[in-house]
């Protein structure tokens, strides 16, 4: 008899993986990523996305589960501990899409620094008031790397171009891991201290994973010792920045602005964070590139494939 998948966020898996697990001689289903109404043991392999929790309620359920496939990075909606003691294999797809997210973040970046939104809304408003828009360049400015990744290092690759100082703060890699990367140039600096990455940097962008050492990794404290005109950048992970103490220091105008394209709650829905004008925000769409929606989905399942040869 054939394995079963299903398939929970059909909108968002690529169709050329849909194809590939076809043709592995996969039977595939399709539901919604809310699985309370799913006869979760008709099902050998669970492909999903990033909405479809995948804790021990559902793994109880799942009796005959066999696999995970996760369609991205970040593997926080799925419990890989308790699969790892049902062995269940867990699949997912690093680094397919660094290239889309270390792009976005540089789009981003510039979209806050230069006060984009708000100069395209100003003229659709028909407004021509220019002496609003005197903003910074990004030359000279100490650009601070949380995470040293598969996107971190993109982004340190993509703006060398620039005359900037980069810092990286990620204690799981050596100073040579960081220092030494392909990527760095020789242009990046580790840092053994959060704290003092924060302190020193003028743009902070977070590229880690989110995990309960890093749940409000960005809070109270470092926005209080963050430089006045500092720009915050996540496309991490919502719950890695305590949104309530971001939202306060844009209120004051303690930081010169925010990029966020993931939230604590995802749409957000705090008018607090959507009226305010020093932030830019977008969808959770870093990854949504063409490219990289077909890597994640496609990468995923081959190494799935590789595996359980049907
Ligand atoms: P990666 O695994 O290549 O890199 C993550 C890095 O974070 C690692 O080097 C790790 O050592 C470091 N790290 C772990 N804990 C840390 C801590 N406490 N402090 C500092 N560094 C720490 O992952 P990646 O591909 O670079 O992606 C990073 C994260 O970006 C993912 O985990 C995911 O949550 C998020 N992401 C978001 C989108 C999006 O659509 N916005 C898309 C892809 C990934």
């Amino acid at each position: 008899m054939s394995m079963k998948v299903l398939v929970t966020e059909k909108k968002h898996v690529h169709e050329d993986s849909i194809e590939l697990l076809r043709k592995g001689g996969l039977e595939v289903d399709f539901s919604e990523p809310d699985l309370s109404k799913v006869k979760l043991e008709d099902y050998d392999v669970l492909f999903v996305r990033t909405y479809t929790r995948v804790d021990k309620k559902v793994l109880d359920r799942a009796k005959n589960l066999k696999a995970v496939i996760r369609a991205g990075v970040g593997l926080d909606n799925i419990d890989v501990e308790e699969c790892k003691k049902r062995n269940i294999r867990v699949y997912h797809s690093p680094g397919s899409n660094a290239n889309a997210v270390a792009s976005h973040t540089i789009a981003l970046i510039f979209a806050v620094l230069r006060r984009i939104a708000k100069a395209d809304k100003h003229v659709r408003e028909g407004k021509w008031n220019r002496e609003e828009f005197l903003s910074h360049e990004l030359d000279e400015k100490v650009i601070g790397i949380v995470g040293f990744g598969a996107i971190g290092r993109l982004v340190v690759k993509k703006l060398s171009g620039f005359d900037v100082e980069f810092l990286a703060y990620d204690p799981y890699l050596t100073r040579e891991q960081i220092e030494d990367a392909e990527e760095a140039r020789g242009r990046v600096k580790k840092l053994e201290d959060l704290h003092e990455l924060i302190r020193k940097s003028d743009i902070i962008t977070i590229h880690v994973p989110l995990m309960p050492e890093t749940r409000y990794l960005i809070g109270e404290k470092e926005f209080k010792i963050m430089k006045s005109h500092t720009i915050l950048i996540n496309t991490s992970r919502g719950g890695v920045v305590d949104e309530k103490a971001l939202i306060d220091c844009l209120k004051k105008d303690k930081l010169y602005g925010a990029g966020l394209d993931v939230f604590e709650e995802e749409p957000p829905k705090n008018q607090e964070l959507l009226n305010l004008h020093n932030i830019v925000l977008t969808p959770h769409t870093a990854a949504m590139t063409e490219q990289a929606h077909r890597n994640m989905s496609v990468q995923a399942v081959e190494g799935f494939l590789k595996d359980f040869k049907v």
